[in-house]
C-alpha cells in the first residue's frame, strides 16, 4: 500500500499516531482501518473529514477522494432533527456521542447508521466509527406499522361489541325488542377479531419453527364442508350465494385442523372481497396425482403485478376502500400447504373475480 502518502492526507492524527506508535504501527493501523468492514471516518471538530476507508464511502455511493476534505454534515445528519451536526462534533469533543445518522444529500439518499464519534487523545480530531443499521430500522418500521394496524383493526370490531354490549345491560337503553341485527353486529365483530389473533398466532408459531403438523388419513372433503360451513353465516349476511361441490376423493395424509384453517382463509378472503351479490364456489377434484381444492369467487380480482408477491408476509393489494386485514393469511395458508408438499396457486384479473387452488399429493 502506498501508505505514506496516504498517511500524509490524515495529518495531524496520522502523524500524530506514528509519534506516539511508530510509524510502521502507524500504518499498520491505517491499513486496518481501510479494511474494517464497518464504516470509519475521521473528523475534525470543524466537521472537515480527513479520512474515510472504503466501507464507509461505498456505503454513501461517492468515491473516497470526493469525500476528503467536504464536511461531514455534506454527507450525513440526524434523523428526523432539525438539528445540525455540529451538535453532535460539540457532544463528541467534549467526550464521546453515539446515535444514529443518515444520509444527507440533495437527493436524500437512503442509508442509516448506528455511529459512535470519539476524540481522539487530546486532540480535536474525533473518530466516527459508522455500523449499518438500515435493515433494523426498516425491521422497526415494519413492526411499527404492524402494530398500528393490527390495533386499529381490533380496536374497530372491539368498538362495537363493546357498544352494543353496553347498550344490552344497562337497563334504561335495552330495547323491547332486541333487533335481530344487534347480535349479529356482535358476533361479526368477535369473528373479525378471532380471525386476526389466529392469523397473528400462526404466523409467530411459523416463525418460531413451531409448525407441528399431525398428519393422518383424513376426509378431505369433510374438512371442506366443515370449513365453509363455519363462514356460511358470514356469507349469507354479506348477500352472498356460497356453495360447496365436492365427489368422492382419494385418500389424503395431512393435518386436520391446519387443512381446515387453509381452506377457511381462502373462503374468507372471498367473502370479504367479493360484494354483495357475488358467489363463492368451492370445489375439490383430481389433478395429476393431486387431490385439488379451489376456491373460486366474483369478487373484485387482483391486479397482474400483485400476484406474484400476494403470498408474501404483510403483503396487501391497495384498494380505496381499505378492507381489514393483516396480509398474513394467505402466507400462512401457504405455508401450511407447502409443509405437506403440496402447491398452492392464484388466477385472478381485476373485476373478474380470482380462483385459489390448492394441490396436495393424494
Ligand atoms: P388479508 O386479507 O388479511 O389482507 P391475505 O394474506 O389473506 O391478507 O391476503 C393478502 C391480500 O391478497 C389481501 O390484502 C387482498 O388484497 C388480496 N386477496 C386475497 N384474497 C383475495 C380474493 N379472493 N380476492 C381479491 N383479493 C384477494
Amino acid at each position: 500500500m502506498s501508505g505514506g502518502m496516504r498517511l500524509a492526507r490524515c495529518e495531524p492524527v496520522m502523524g500524530e499516531a506514528a509519534r506516539v506508535v511508530g510509524v510502521e504501527e502507524a500504518e499498520v493501523l491505517g491499513f486496518a482501518l481501510r479494511a474494517m468492514a464497518d464504516g470509519v471516518a475521521i473528523v475534525e471538530r470543524s466537521g472537515r473529514i480527513r479520512f474515510v476507508n472504503r466501507a464507509l464511502a461505498e456505503a454513501w455511493g461517492v468515491p473516497v477522494p470526493a469525500i476528503l476534505g467536504r464536511l461531514a454534515g455534506d454527507f450525513v445528519r440526524l434523523p428526523g432533527s432539525p438539528a445540525s451536526l455540529d451538535t453532535v462534533l460539540a457532544a463528541a469533543v467534549r467526550g464521546s456521542w453515539r446515535g444514529d445518522l443518515g444520509r444527507s444529500g440533495p437527493d436524500s439518499p437512503r442509508g442509516i447508521w448506528e455511529v459512535t464519534f470519539s476524540r481522539i487523545g487530546e486532540t480535536d480530531t474525533l473518530v466516527g466509527v459508522f455500523r449499518d443499521c438500515s435493515e433494523r430500522q426498516a425491521l422497526d418500521q415494519l413492526r411499527a406499522d404492524f402494530l398500528s394496524m393490527i390495533t386499529h383493526d381490533i380496536k374497530t370490531p372491539l368498538t362495537v361489541i363493546l357498544g352494543y354490549t353496553e347498550l344490552l345491560t344497562e337497563a334504561e337503553s335495552r330495547p323491547a325488542d332486541m333487533p335481530p341485527d344487534i347480535l349479529a353486529h356482535i358476533r361479526e365483530s368477535g369473528e373479525k377479531i378471532h380471525a386476526l389473533v389466529s392469523n397473528f398466532l400462526d404466523v409467530s408459531r411459523i416463525e418460531a419453527g413451531r409448525l407441528v403438523l399431525d398428519r393422518r388419513v383424513i376426509d378431505l372433503g369433510g374438512v371442506v364442508t366443515q370449513a365453509v360451513d363455519q363462514l356460511a353465516w358470514s356469507a349469507r349476511r354479506k348477500g352472498l350465494a356460497l356453495s360447496v361441490e365436492s365427489g368422492t376423493l382419494p385418500a389424503v395424509v395431512a393435518d386436520e385442523s391446519q387443512m381446515e384453517r387453509v381452506v377457511g382463509n381462502l373462503v374468507g378472503n372471498a367473502i370479504k372481497y367479493t360484494a354483495a351479490g357475488g358467489a363463492v364456489r368451492v370445489t375439490t377434484g383430481r389433478h395429476n396425482g393431486h387431490v385439488t381444492v379451489a376456491v373460486r369467487d366474483t369478487g373484485r380480482g387482483i391486479p397482474a403485478h400483485e400476484l406474484p408477491h400476494l403470498f408474501e408476509k404483510y403483503r396487501r393489494v391497495r384498494d380505496k376502500n381499505r378492507t381489514e386485514g393483516t396480509g398474513l393469511g394467505l402466507f400462512i395458508a401457504k405455508t401450511i400447504v407447502e409443509a405437506h408438499g403440496g402447491q398452492i396457486r392464484v388466477e385472478s384479473a381485476p373485476g373478474a373475480g380470482s380462483t385459489f387452488t390448492v394441490l396436495l399429493p393424494a
